[in-house]
């Protein structure tokens, strides 16, 4: 089973869930799919043991085969390969998609591809919760395939948690799309509904059971309860607004790390969800 943690924007308490969920959860495979800021091991702690690098595939131009015929930069739909007529050809990393398309478009075979390094994937463990995080190099134009990647390293044997990149645009598609179920978290104010409702946009195209865990609960408004009964949306747990959370959370230590209780709620909204996808 993979379960996604996902939120219509940052700062919802979505690291806080996943890895609550994790801890009480295990043995798990925790993804931090935030590769622009992952934060989760903040809270986990667990000790990298391995990390590799990213890479992508890149056209490399053999100039001394190339006759200039532009058939790579006509067929290139993002303009990401340049070619300077009589002087050099060469591919655009920030736009490059790296879809192998102009090597094999190129007729003198002139074009091969060697990688390129978008970022590093760290993998550890802690607590029975194998980790792996995801970290984009600064300046890559797309945070989607790195995503894409951490998803090769799922295991059909242990279950996962995402815990997702924020808002809801292609980073969160790609890490929810392999779910079996999405936990959006949320709070209850205007923008949490407004976001709330642009995330549950993507989950309901792709298809997925949802459930909402609230936080700050007793924060704020009851509109996201009516739009959740309205909608049939599960709730799936309440946080309240708590001081002893916001503390540990200050010195990197999650719910179900520093209280008994919390763990046993987040170990029977684990038991929730595997009810939900897989009805006795
Ligand atoms: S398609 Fe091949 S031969 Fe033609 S310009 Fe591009 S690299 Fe050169
Ligand atoms: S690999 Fe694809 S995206 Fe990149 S330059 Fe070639 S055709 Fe364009």
């Amino acid at each position: 089973m993979i379960v996604s943690v996902a939120s219509g924007k940052g700062g919802t308490g979505k690291t806080t869930v996943a890895v609550s969920l994790a801890l009480a959860a295990s043995p798990v495979m925790l993804i931090d799919a935030d590769v622009e800021e992952p934060n989760a091991n903040i809270l986990l702690h667990a000790e990298r043991s391995t990390t590799k690098k990213a890479s992508l595939p890149f056209p490399a131009i053999d100039m001394k085969k190339c006759d200039f015929c532009e058939k790579c930069s006509d067929f290139c739909a993002f303009n990401g390969i340049i070619v300077l007529k009589g002087l050099k050809v060469f591919a655009v990393p920030e736009i490059c998609k790296s879809c192998g398309g102009c090597k094999m478009v190129c007729p003198q075979n002139a074009i091969s591809e060697e990688p390129r390094d978008i970022g590093y994937i760290d993998f550890g463990e802690r607590n029975r919760v194998s980790f792996i995080e995801g970290l984009i190099n600064i300046g890559e134009s797309s945070a989607t395939p790195l995503i894409r990647m951490l998803f090769d390293f799922t295991d059909d044997d242990k279950d996962t948690i995402v815990d997702c990149p924020p808002g809801a645009a292609h980073p969160m598609v790609e890490s929810t799309k392999h779910s079996d179920f999405v936990i959006l978290v949320t709070e209850p104010t205007p923008f949490g509904l407004h976001d709330l409702k642009e995330a549950l946009t993507i989950t309901t195209e792709l298809g997925k059971k949802v459930g909402l865990v609230i936080n700050r609960a007793d924060v704020g408004d009851d509109e996201i309860l009516k739009f959740a009964e309205q909608n049939n949306i599960p709730i799936l747990m309440k946080i309240p607004y708590d001081t002893e959370i916001a503390e540990n959370y200050s010195r990197g230590t999650s719910p179900a790390e520093f209280s008994q209780e919390w763990r046993e709620r987040f170990a029977r909204l684990w038991i929730k969800i595997q009810s939900i996808v897989s009805p006795a």
